[in-house]
């Protein structure tokens, strides 16, 4: 009886010791960003401390001891983020993903069947395999911004129409969620780098996106601007916050004036595969107060 009570004790204080020992460790990262579905964090890692995991998977450095990690659209739970100390003893963390809901957009049919003719696949192919090799590069060459660093301001002002996460329904056709932010503005108006970036990509117009510009931010941090009316940038372009890249047009599939903005974080793959993409809201990665 006396041990039984006695192993009892210990085995409370033990769990009480790992209690405050976990709420001390409660968070042994700095973190900067939202943990939620479409969240983009930075996670700087204490002086020293390498091995930067996220649910056990290796995440590359965007600079020495800071990390850019991000939630897909549908992920939930929670997610561990671990690292080595200095002393070689082990960080760790879970943080609950803040749970969202998204909406679903009703919008009126445009035509589309679901067996395009073969010229109109055969197009597709081409462009797919342009916006496919330019964020290849922007996987791979993850050092050629640092625009990533950057507070992030919107590129154009206007009424949001859309925004990240919503399903579209076209007539009957669900659709892929709406992987962005809609802005309406009127054709001409500018639309300008949120932050600094290399163009990878400015070409079109292709048969969805129309007049389409892929800025790098490095870290394989990349965003998009879709339906543009005119491009005024080229590949390989370097870009400060501010600078103009085109302006709002309704080219492509689109059913009236605006921009679609979109923003994902790239990890490149190996060998010939395409890079992982996890598409991020824009919106969430706003200057708080801009
Ligand atoms: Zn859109």
């Amino acid at each position: 009886m006396r041990s039984t009570a006695k192993a009892r004790t210990m085995m409370l204080a033990a769990m009480l010791a790992s209690l405050a020992s976990s709420a001390a460790a409660k968070m042994p990262f700095r973190t900067e960003g939202q943990f939620t579905p479409g969240g983009l964090v930075t996670v700087t890692l204490p002086p020293g401390a390498r091995d930067f995991r996220v649910n056990g998977q290796a995440v590359p450095e965007a600079s020495p001891g800071v990390h850019l990690i991000g939630f897909g659209r549908d992920e939930t739970g929670t997610v561990r983020l671990s690292a080595r100390a200095s002393d070689g003893s082990l960080l760790a963390t879970e943080v609950p993903l803040a749970p969202r809901r998204f909406n679903i957009q009703r919008l009126p049919a445009l035509g589309v069947t679901d067996t395009p003719p073969p010229e109109w696949v055969k197009r597709r192919e081409v462009e797919i395999a342009k916006t496919l090799a330019a964020k290849r590069e922007a996987a791979v060459r993850t050092g050629d911004s640092v625009g990533w660093r950057e507070p992030f301001r919107l590129p154009v002002s206007g009424r949001i129409t859309g925004v990240y996460g919503s399903q579209r329904i076209f007539g009957t056709l669900p659709r892929n969620p709406h992987w962005g932010l809609d802005i309406a503005a009127p054709t001409g108006t500018l639309v300008r780098a949120p932050a600094a970036g290399i163009v990878r990509l400015a070409d079109g117009p292709f048969l969805i996106e129309g007049n389409l510009v892929l800025l790098d931010h490095g870290a394989g941090l990349v965003s998009v601007y879709i339906h543009l009316d005119d491009i005024r940038v080229k590949a390989g372009d370097s870009l400060r916050a501010g600078d103009v890249i085109g302006t709002v047009g309704t080219t492509g599939r689109s059913t009236g004036p605006h921009l679609h903005w979109g923003l994902s974080l790239l990890r490149a793959s190996a060998g010939e595969a395409p890079p992982t993409e996890v598409r991020l809201d824009p919106a969430l990665h706003l200057a708080r107060g801009r």
